[in-house]
């Protein structure tokens, strides 16, 4: 069994509140929301973060992306604005080793963020 902790969402041995799922994708609410939304987009095959996709793989990039503008529709974002965000590594403060896309809104977001 994997010791990744998203790879166990995808395996749904952790409960989650699921957005949405398709082929290639999982979307669901973050579980310490920094915002009204926040809603968390993950591939379901193990990539660590978004720098060990390679070209090979490029068509994974795209479906999370359009995953992430389904989410933020789902949401009810799309008049007011989101934001995306992907943290890689130790400076960004990525804590989950699985890549992830943050999709969050419902607020005013500051700019530049910390
Ligand atoms: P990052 O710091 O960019 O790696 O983001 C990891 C995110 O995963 C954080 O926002 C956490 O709150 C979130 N998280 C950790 N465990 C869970 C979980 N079991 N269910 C949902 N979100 C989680
Ligand atoms: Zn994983």
């Amino acid at each position: 069994m994997s010791e990744c902790l998203f790879c166990k969402i995808v395996e749904k041995k952790i409960p989650v509140k699921l957005v949405q799922e398709d082929e290639h994708t999982v979307a669901f609410d973050d579980i310490n929301p920094q915002a009204p939304v926040h809603t968390l987009v993950i591939p379901k095959r193990h990539v660590s973060a978004v720098q060990d996709v390679g070209m090979e793989d490029e068509s994974l990039l795209a479906q999370l992306l359009l995953s992430c503008t389904k989410v933020a529709a789902l949401k009810g974002l799309r008049e007011s604005g989101y934001r995306l965000v992907t943290n890689t590594g130790r400076d960004a403060g990525q804590t989950v080793f699985h890549l992830h896309f943050h999709v969050m809104g419902g607020r005013p977001m500051a700019w530049p963020p910390g």
